[in-house]
């Protein structure tokens, strides 16, 4: 008999993992890989801005996020990631929900700016703030 890796119940056979297990365990890696990919650009106080919120969530009710955003003045700052690599943003589903994101921004009031890391590094997103 062995143990389910992700759960540590027995589980029959040669299987390392339950299979509604593997599903979680695989969500799981995907967050941690997601959560130590993105050291995030964080220069914005060197620009002389104060420091925004990251991963604001603007919505009362959605859950979208903002990747940085300044709630006093309702602007925020977008990262297109992937731009060359098929990311999350270039995929069908994704960009639809990019819209539906974008256009409740701006029926909430917000003003978003959409750059690309690279401009985010080289401060551009800053000085257009
Ligand atoms: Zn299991």
């Amino acid at each position: 008999m062995a143990l389910c890796k992700h759960c540590h119940k027995p589980i029959v056979g040669k299987r390392l993992y339950h299979e509604l297990c593997k599903t979680e365990a695989r969500r799981q890696w995907a967050k941690r890989r997601n959560g130590t990919k993105k050291p995030r650009w964080n220069g914005w106080t060197a620009y002389g801005l104060p420091q925004p919120e990251e991963e604001l969530v603007f919505h009362p009710t959605r859950k979208w996020r903002l990747d940085w955003g300044w709630p006093a003045w309702k602007l925020g700052v977008e990262q297109d990631g992937g731009l060359f690599i098929r990311g999350r943003h270039s995929r069908g589903a994704g960009r639809l929900g990019d819209y539906e994101k974008a256009r409740a921004a701006i029926v909430l009031g917000w003003r978003v700016g959409r750059f690309s890391p690279q401009e985010i590094r080289a401060g551009s997103a800053a000085m257009w703030v």
